[in-house]
């Protein structure tokens, strides 16, 4: 669906239809949902493209690589690491995660937002490097739906299970510092917030160019 916003000077601005070189982090505990959020999002609002990180991780049965991940081996992603291929990396849950810094490159220009989901120690070197950074941590309803879910999604042990939790009160403690909390409750709830972000995001980074456009716009009427 796209959101169209009509000027006082009758120009449209369709705002969901085109990114604007915007970048959204998305950070959550394991399991919080996540990668479902953002696969509902991608599907509701174009313009958006959604950053592969590199990964040690062995892929889960539903995962594709190049899709979700890009699987790669320990030593290369040490060769990766070594190149500067990763605008940040790090250790999660003993994997190790890296964002390609080539990802970023010509956003703008191409009319794209880029969608990082990365842990909250990659967002803080990310936003070192990055000026428009939109910071939104996606939160479960609780512990124990968090439980249920990791539970639910099949694909961890009960050890990997209770040190995802154990990570996960940490964790928590990081969302004060970012820019929106979202409870991750109804699925479709938190798609509805993260549009409603991204869609008031992109209004707000292109705000001096609609400036600049109706200024131009009274000017002519004015003779
Ligand atoms: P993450 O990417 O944060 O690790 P996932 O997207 O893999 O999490 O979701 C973990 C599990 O929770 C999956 O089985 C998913 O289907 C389920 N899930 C995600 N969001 C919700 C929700 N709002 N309500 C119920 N189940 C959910
Ligand atoms: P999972 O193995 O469950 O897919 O991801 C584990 C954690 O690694 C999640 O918190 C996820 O956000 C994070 N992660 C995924 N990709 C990256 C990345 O490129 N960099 C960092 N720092 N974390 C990542």
């Amino acid at each position: 669906m796209s959101f169209v916003y009509k000027d006082v000077c009758g120009f449209e601005w369709e705002m969901s239809e085109k990114g604007v070189g915007l970048v959204f982090i998305i950070s959550a505990p394991s399991g919080t949902g996540k990668t479902t959020v953002v696969k509902g999002l991608m599907n509701q609002v174009a313009g958006l493209r959604f950053s592969v990180s590199y990964t040690t991780r062995l892929p889960r049965p539903c995962e594709r690589d190049g899709e979700d991940y890009h699987f790669v081996s320990h030593a290369a992603f040490q060769r990766m690491v070594e190149k500067k291929t990763f605008l940040e990396w790090a250790e999660v849950l003993g994997n190790c995660y890296g964002t390609p810094r080539a990802d970023l490159e010509k956003l703008e220009a191409e009319g794209i937002d880029l969608i990082l989901d990365i842990d909250t120690q990659g967002a803080k070197n990310a936003l070192n490097q990055i000026d428009q950074a939109v910071l939104i941590y996606l939160l479960p309803p609780s512990l124990k739906v968090l439980r249920e879910r990791l539970m639910n999604r099949g694909v961890d042990s009960l050890e990997m299970i209770k040190f995802r939790l154990s990570n996960a009160r940490n964790d928590i403690e990081e969302a004060h510092g970012y820019h929106y909390v979202i409870i991750n409750d109804k699925i479709e709830d938190a798609v509805d917030k993260l549009k409603s972000i991204v869609i008031a995001e992109r209004c707000r980074r292109v705000k001096d160019l609609i400036l600049k456009e109706n200024k131009k716009h009274w000017e002519e009427k004015d003779g």
